[in-house]
């Protein structure tokens, strides 16, 4: 019987195959580091510190946020800032009839809102005459009448935009004063970031030597927006940083210099000094395009006495006002440009490096009246 032979044959190898096959397969499976061969492992990238003294940064590690999505995000943040002055101006406007309570209400919401005894004074009696005679009946126009008043108030014919246009080929010098924690160096970063968006070209000088965390500060935020620090050591002559900073702007051939000097507080006359020397230095290397008082909108009448002091000692040219975020009372904005006959220029909106916007006085109303 050749033929049940060969059959019993064929089918026993066959088996036989099988099971080998299989059984390779299974060890392969359990030993996989005997498959194929071993993946290159990723070496770990060394974890290196940053050099201490870094004033260069690389260029455009961080694109800045296109302007129209930027403006539009910073007005929805201040319409949403739940300000007092805002509340009072929705209940204002959601009344048929305003009786003498109303306008009393109403008064009490402005001054603590930081508007002041004067400028609320003059927009209630305005408000009240205009509204006594067109009445609040019909909305729109109530609306319109209190969109009005408010613009009065904060002037919209203040020339807000900023000086930094250097004269004769120099850079445009920017000097940042005020009291501490205003918001001095987030606004220098913030600031630079918006000027290299518009292509210019930016040096910054970490003149406040006097906490020794500053410059370090200074120089991240530059490092972040990718422009360069000049700094000096901890407890070094302000002035002489300003100076060198200025010269090497100078030198550059850059388009801004912008000079973070240390948070003093006004009362201190010997400190006042020094920031008047520190003008002084500079603006023999180059004139001084704008001396920007920060001020944090939060802190209310004390911005008021910063203000005044500032200003004899620096001749500020615009105000920055910090902090519009959150709770801040809005109403300081018409105090402090009264006060100082100096508009508020740019406002700053939170903490991040796209948090600044020029100060608009149509869109601060509008952000008010919540459109
Ligand atoms: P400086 O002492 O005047 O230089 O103040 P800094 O720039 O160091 O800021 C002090 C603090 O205020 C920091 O925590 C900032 O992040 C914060 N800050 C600055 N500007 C604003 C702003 O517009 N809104 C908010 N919410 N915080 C801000
Ligand atoms: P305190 O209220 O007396 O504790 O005064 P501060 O804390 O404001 O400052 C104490 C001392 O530090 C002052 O007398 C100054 O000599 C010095 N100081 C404070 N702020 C500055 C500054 O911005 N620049 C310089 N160079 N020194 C400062
Ligand atoms: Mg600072």
């Amino acid at each position: 019987m050749p033929w049940d032979n060969i059959i019993f044959w064929i089918i026993f190898g066959g088996i036989v195959v099988a099971i080998a096959i299989a059984s390779v397969i299974t060890w392969r499976s359990n030993h996989p580091q005997l498959g194929a061969p071993p993946a290159p492992t990723e070496l770990p990238t060394p974890v290196t510190e940053a050099p201490p003294v870094v004033v260069e940064p690389e260029r455009g590690l961080e694109v800045p946020e296109a302007a129209g999505t930027r403006m539009a995000r910073l007005r929805r943040r201040l319409a949403g800032s739940n300000n007092a002055l805002a509340r009072g101006l929705a209940d204002l406007l959601a009344r048929d009839r305003i009786d003498a309570e109303t306008w009393d209400d109403f008064e009490a919401t402005l001054i603590s809102s930081d508007l002041g005894v004067g400028p609320t004074t003059e927009l209630v009696d305005n408000l009240r005459s205009r509204l006594a005679i067109d009445g609040v009946a019909d909305p729109a126009t109530a609306r319109a009448i209190l969109r009005e008043e408010l613009l009065r108030l904060l002037d919209p014919t203040m020339d807000r935009s900023l000086g930094l246009t250097g004269r004769d080929g120099l850079p445009a010098v920017v000097l940042m004063v005020g009291v501490n924690g205003t918001g001095k160096t987030t606004t220098c970063g913030k600031l630079a970031r918006v000027l290299v968006a518009e292509h210019k070209s930016v040096l910054l000088g970490a003149a406040d030597t006097f906490r020794a965390a500053a410059s370090e500060q200074l120089t991240t935020w530059g490092e972040r927006v990718g422009v360069e620090t000049v700094r000096g050591p901890e407890g070094s002559d302000p002035a002489s940083i300003a100076h060198d900073a200025v010269v090497r702007g100078v030198r550059d051939g850059v388009d801004v210099v912008l000079i973070d000097t240390a948070g003093r507080l006004h009362t201190k006359t010997g400190l006042m000094d020094e920031l008047g020397k520190v003008k002084r230095v500079v603006e023999k290397k180059a004139p001084v395009s704008e001396v920007l008082l920060v001020l944090d909108a939060t802190t209310g009448q004390n911005g008021l006495v910063q203000a005044r002091i500032f200003r004899e000692v620096v001749d500020v040219t615009g105000i920055v006002l910090t902090k519009l975020d959150g709770s801040a009372k809005g109403g300081i904005v018409v105090q402090v440009q009264r006060e100082l006959g100096v508009p508020v220029k740019l406002i700053g909106l939170g903490e991040g490096v796209d948090d600044l916007a020029p100060f608009d006085a149509g869109q601060f109303v509008d952000g008010l009246l919540g459109d």
